[in-house]
């Protein structure tokens, strides 16, 4: 609808026209006149309106239809109507007018001084309602670009996901060639090694036993390397558990795991007393504390090797500490060791694929979590992680397991 902020007059005989139409010209108002209620109503149908200014004989004929053209206005849209009344109306026609939306009824005799000012009245008020059209249609624009981004996040969200599954789906295929076409031959050839030492026994010079030995040494590296992959891929795949767990236990289980090599190297491991349970994967959460408590061992520096474990609450989450007094890891490393077959300290005295880290790694991020490294060579290192206070114990169905 245009804007038309015009007074739609409709009055009783022309003398009275005349005289509306002098107050209004004297007081500069933009106005139209109409012969008959109907016809103003058509007009006003077509071409909008500022108000209607009636006299309340009009509405013997045209009640009806001035009802009907207030019904059919938008839900922002209630032209105001300045009528005259007299004497006309008995109790009962007065109920059926004062039901009409804005309506402001002036009582016989009306004072020019009074007439005009409910006129300029009525007139501000529409001009708010076709401002608060305006706004009102600027709010639904913006409604609907709001709504398309939302529309367009979810189907970026949701291509996104399906990438993350079918690379999901890539993964365990790798994994199962790895696991089924690459383990087949590698057996195919430490048999025929061991084979080939036991037939040639002592024909073979001291060189080429070293070459069958280094031989064997290397397909069991390689199906060593083959089982850590799948682990790998095991720990993005493998069913969250989420349950509450007394973290302090979970050290304690790991170290019980450890405990060979804890002996072995008399490594001194200390934790925390009221270490805090949270929501977690209890089997994932013990392999990543394995993990790190393994390695603490195996990068030691001095000895005995030692290691603290301890957590402390962050807000809204848990940040927990493994600090070792090993080897250190030059700051370079930090980002590097976490992924997978990536290696600070190479050589025969570290064993190792370079992928208990990314196992960890992993690990935490299928708990909310974040982990890194903060180190001093030849000091000691410290691998922080944090796990969400907010996390619901409820299984993830969501993950398929191997
Ligand atoms: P791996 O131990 O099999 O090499 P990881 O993924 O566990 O594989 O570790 C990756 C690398 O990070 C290690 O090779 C080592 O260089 C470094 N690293 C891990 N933990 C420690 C530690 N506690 N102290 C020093 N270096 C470490």
């Amino acid at each position: 609808m245009a804007d038309n902020f015009d007074i739609y007059m409709c009055m009783t005989s022309s003398a009275n026209a005349e005289a509306a139409t002098l107050l209004l010209q004297q007081a500069e108002m933009d106005f139209r006149s109409f012969e008959t209620l109907p016809i103003l109503i058509d007009a006003a149908r077509e071409n909008g309106l500022g108000a209607l200014f009636l006299e309340e004989e009009q509405l013997r004929q045209g009640y009806g239809s001035l009802q009907a053209f207030l019904a059919t206005q938008p839900p922002w849209s209630e032209p105001p109507v300045i009528l005259i009344t007299g004497t006309m109306y008995a109790e009962t026609g007065r109920i059926f007018i004062e039901q009409l939306p804005n309506l402001t009824m002036l009582e016989r005799p009306v004072s020019s001084a009074s007439l005009l000012s409910h006129l300029q009245a009525a007139q501000k008020a529409r001009k708010r309602q076709y401002q608060m059209r305006d706004l009102l249609f600027r709010l639904s624009r913006l409604n609907e670009t709001l709504e398309e981004q939302v529309a367009g996040r979810t189907a970026e969200t949701e291509r996104r996901r399906i990438e993350a599954e079918r690379s999901n789906e890539d993964l365990q295929h790798f994994a199962s060639v790895i696991s089924h076409d690459l383990r087949e031959p590698l057996l195919v050839i430490s048999r025929y090694l061991d084979l080939l030492a036991k037939q040639l026994g002592d024909k073979l010079d001291d060189n080429s036993r070293r070459f069958i030995e280094q031989s064997t040494a290397s397909a069991h590296r390689m199906q060593n390397m083959i089982s850590a992959i799948l682990k790998y891929s095991r720990s993005d795949n493998a069913i969250l558990n989420l349950e509450r767990v007394d973290t302090g236990h979970i050290v304690e289980q790991a170290c019980a795991n450890l405990n060979i090599r804890i002996e072995s190297t008399r490594a001194v491991i200390t934790c925390d007393e009221n270490m805090p349970t949270i929501c977690g994967d209890k089997v994932l959460l013990t392999q990543l504390f394995q993990n790190l408590l393994s390695n603490g061992i195996k990068f030691a520096h001095m000895e005995p090797p030692q290691i603290h474990v301890c957590a402390e609450k962050d807000e809204n989450q848990y940040r927990f500490a493994v600090s070792d007094n090993g080897i250190g890891i030059n700051d370079e490393q930090y980002q590097k060791v976490f992924n997978i077959f990536d290696r600070a300290s190479r050589g025969r005295k570290y064993s190792g694929f370079g992928i208990g880290l990314a196992v960890c790694k992993k690990i935490i991020e299928r708990h909310g979590g974040s982990i890194w490294v903060e180190s001093e060579m030849w000091q000691g290192s410290t691998f922080y992680f944090t796990i969400p206070d907010d996390m619901q114990c409820t299984a993830d169905e969501s993950k398929p397991s191997l």
